[in-house]
């Protein structure tokens, strides 16, 4: 017998005479995937690899909820990440991996999204609810991976219902005629790419504030767009960009 073992034999400890106010759950953010895989692929990589997600959306029929790792654990699905000044989101995060294709790669390089089907959106939303009660996670901290590394990932993609999850209030979301009023007011002039980096930033995105139109800003407006304006993501600023940024940011 090891000392260590020894020396948790003897430990007494307990556990309910006092309970402190002061605490929260480790569980600060809620990360949504796609795996770009099938099934079984999906499984194997999630299993076997070095890299995992707490829970696994199959693409049945009838989808099921896998849970490949204890929510207690840290699982590895975020790699580099960032949102808020907190880094590394793999520990205060839980992960969810929806079995989906992702996209087509056109012959010209372009990307078409698939979508995703109603079953599998409805268990999403079950599990979703779910995690966000236990943990009280704040609307502000449910993100796909594209919100938390713009610069690699574009998963969950945009066709991602995000409107679902909205008006399920799970997440943070701008409202409409808000945001028809700013539209109107940027139509006239756009703000500066100093202002609209400011105001990225302060929603969560890791982004560089050197008022440059960099590839690197670029991105992360995309990301941007495709979590609240899918229809068009550019990467550009418009007045439409411009006016989400702003409520978003009077509503956070
Ligand atoms: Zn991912």
């Amino acid at each position: 017998m090891t000392s260590t073992s020894k020396a948790r034999e003897s430990i007494r400890i307990d556990a309910e005479s006092y309970r402190a106010t002061s605490c929260e759950s480790r569980v600060l953010f809620l990360i949504i995937h796609y795996t770009q895989l099938n099934l079984e692929q999906s499984i194997e990589t999630l299993t076997k690899g070095n890299v995992s997600s707490h829970y696994l959306i199959t693409d049945e029929a009838e989808p099921r909820i896998l849970r490949l790792v204890d929510e207690n654990l840290r699982a590895f699905h975020a790699g580099l990440s960032f949102w808020n000044g907190h880094c590394n989101l793999n520990s205060a995060s839980i992960g969810i991996e929806i079995v989906h294709p992702g996209f087509i790669t056109q012959a010209d390089g372009s990307l078409s999204f698939l979508p995703y089907p109603e079953q599998q959106i409805d268990v999403l939303m079950m599990l979703v609810r779910d995690i966000v009660s236990r943990h009280q996670i704040r609307p502000d901290r449910v993100l796909g991976h594209s919100d938390i590394a713009p610069q690699r990932k574009v998963d969950p993609g945009p066709l991602f219902p995000w409107q679902r999850l909205a008006e399920a209030g799970l997440i943070l979301w701008p409202d409409k005629t808000q945001v028809e009023a700013q539209e109107k007011a940027f139509s006239d002039k756009l703000p500066d790419m100093k202002w609209v980096q400011a105001m990225l930033a302060k929603l969560g995105y890791d982004i560089e504030q050197d008022g440059e139109s960099s590839v690197f800003t670029k991105r992360v407006i995309t990301a941007f767009q495709m979590r609240y304006r899918p229809s068009l993501y550019n990467g550009l600023v418009d007045a439409h960009t411009a006016a989400l940024l702003a409520v978003l940011n009077q509503e956070k």
